[in-house]
């Protein structure tokens, strides 16, 4: 079994409902959630003139490979009704591997450790909620060190459902 962090964003629709459904696709896949983070509103990235956006991490055992994996969060955000559109822009669901064990990887579709996970707080805020000892396999630094003092994100009121 491999252990897998990975990052739901949302930014269309009932974006706290978007996180849910996206983890019970997740399930109903076969996946084990293990861990849930809790959701961080924030500001849009790469393309400002967007809604804010939901973040949130969790925690998955799986035997699928990382190549697997990543084909199924693609069909999980397909029938979210994610359509192919400009990156960084508004999605009703974004799902990336953001860690799997400590494999490193780096093919035209899929990079692991995720490449920006170091520079985006959205990112590292929720993982480090759940993944705080997890040492990054190209950083070599516990994803807890990996967080800035200062943050400025602000974590939703929203209900996560208990795991
Ligand atoms: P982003 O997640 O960077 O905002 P997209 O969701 O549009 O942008 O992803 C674009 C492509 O990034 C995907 O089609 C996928 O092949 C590739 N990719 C590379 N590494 C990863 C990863 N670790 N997790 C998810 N997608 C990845
Ligand atoms: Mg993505």
């Amino acid at each position: 079994m491999a252990i897998v962090y990975i990052g739901i964003g949302s930014n269309l629709g009932d974006r706290h409902k978007n996180c849910l459904m996206a983890i019970a696709l997740l399930r109903q896949n076969g996946l084990l959630v293990t861990k849930q983070s809790s959701m961080y509103e924030t500001e849009p990235w790469g393309v400002a003139e967007q809604p804010a956006f939901v973040n949130m991490a969790v925690e998955i055992d799986t035997e699928l490979a990382p190549m697997m994996l990543l084909c199924l969060l693609k069909k999980i955000e397909k029938a979210m009704g994610r359509q192919e559109a400009l990156r960084w822009g508004p999605r009703i669901a974004d799902l990336d591997i953001l860690l799997y064990n400590d494999i490193t990887l780096n093919t035209d579709a899929l990079t692991i450790p995720h490449p920006l996970i170091h520079e985006r707080e959205f990112v590292l805020k929720p993982l480090s909620e759940i993944a705080k000892d997890f040492v990054h396999p190209v950083l070599k630094k516990r994803i807890g060190d990996l967080m800035s003092k200062e943050s400025k994100l602000r974590k939703m009121g929203y209900q996560v459902v208990p795991i």
